[in-house]
C-alpha cells in the first residue's frame, strides 16, 4: 500500500509553536524530514518521536540536499508504504516551495495534505515587539523576498507610508534593496528593524532609519536568517516604551531580555 506525505508548518522554531495537527502528524509519521529553520532534528528527538528524521537542512549559500532530490526522497518513501511529514520552518506555502512539493507528490500519485504553521513573516516581528498592522499606523502588508531587484509592487509600498513591508531571506541582498529604494523616492526617513534569529535565545533586533540602516546592520553584523521590516511599525517604541528622546535614526539593539 502506498503512504501519504503531509507537507506540514513548523513555525518558527520552538515546538509549542507547533499546530495540533502538526503533532499529531508528527507523532504519527514513519519519516520525518526536517529544514534547517523551523524545529530542528534536535528538537524533535527531545519529543520522543521514533520516526526516521533525515536532515535537508538548507545553509545560506549552501544546499546540501538540491531541491529535485528532497521531493524524490517524499515519493520513494511514501512508495514504499510510509506516512511521511515535510517538516517545514513557518508555512509551507511563504517562500518555502510547498507547492512545488505539492504538485510533485500529486504527479507521482501520491495523497498529500498540507499544513499551515505559523510563518516568521508574522511571527518574528512580533517577537520584537512589532504588529505587522497597527490601527492609524499600517493597515497594509507586503510581504516580500530580498533576492532580485525590486519589483513595481515592491517600490510602492515602500513608498505608501501605511504599508508595512517585510522582507524573507533579505540580508545578503539589504544593501542593494536599501539602494534601490532610495532611488526610487522612499524616504530615507522610513524605519527599518531587523529581527534576527527569532524565538531563539540569541533573538536581536537592530533599528534605524532606511538611510542607516546598511551602517546599523553592518556595525552589528547581522546575518541570517533575519527577517527586515520596513515601515512605521518599525519605529522604536510604537509598542514597547522607547527610551527617553531616541531619534529613529539611533543604531538601536535589543536582545531578547
Ligand atoms: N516558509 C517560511 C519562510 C521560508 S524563507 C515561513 O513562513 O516562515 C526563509 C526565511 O524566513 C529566512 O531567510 C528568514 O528571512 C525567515 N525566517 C524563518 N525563520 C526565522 C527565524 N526564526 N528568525 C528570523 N528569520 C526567520
Amino acid at each position: 500500500m502506498t503512504g501519504k506525505v503531509s507537507l506540514v508548518g513548523g513555525g518558527p522554531g520552538p515546538v509549542d509553536l507547533l499546530t495540533m495537527r502538526a503533532h499529531r502528524l508528527l507523532a504519527e509519521a514513519d519519516v520525518i524530514v526536517a529544514d534547517r529553520l523551523g524545529p530542528g532534528p534536535e528538537a524533535i528527538a527531545e519529543l520522543g518521536w521514533c520516526a526516521e528524521v533525515i536532515d535537508v537542512g538548507k545553509h545560506p549559500g549552501h544546499h546540501p540536499v538540491p531541491q529535485e532530490r528532497i521531493t524524490s526522497l517524499l515519493i520513494e518513501h511514501a512508495r514504499a508504504g510510509r506516512s511521511v511529514v515535510r517538516l517545514k520552518g513557518g508555512d509551507p506555502f511563504v517562500f518555502g516551495r510547498g507547492g512545488e512539493e505539492l504538485t510533485a507528490c500529486l504527479a507521482a500519485g501520491i495523497e498529500v495534505e498540507v499544513v499551515p504553521g505559523v510563518s516568521s513573516a508574522i511571527a518574528v516581528p512580533q517577537a520584537a515587539g512589532i504588529p505587522v498592522t497597527h490601527r492609524g499606523t499600517a493597515g497594509t502588508v507586503h510581504i516580500v523576498h530580498g533576492q532580485g531587484p525590486l519589483s513595481t509592487a515592491t517600490l510602492a509600498a515602500l513608498g505608501d507610508s501605511t504599508v508595512t513591508t517585510i522582507v524573507l531571506m533579505g540580508v545578503a541582498g539589504l544593501e542593494r534593496l536599501v539602494a534601490d529604494a532610495l532611488a526610487h523616492g522612499t524616504p530615507a526617513s522610513r524605519p527599518v528593524a531587523i529581527v534576527e534569529d527569532g524565538y531563539t535565545d540569541r533573538q536581536r533586533t537592530t533599528r534605524a532609519s532606511l538611510g542607516g540602516i546598511v551602517a546599523a546592520a553592518r556595525e552589528t553584523g547581522v546575518r541570517s536568517p533575519a527577517v527586515i521590516v520596513i515601515g512605521e511599525v518599525a519605529r522604536a517604541g510604537l509598542l514597547l516604551p522607547a527610551r527617553p528622546s531616541e531619534p529613529v535614526d539611533a543604531v538601536r539593539v535589543d536582545a531578547l531580555a
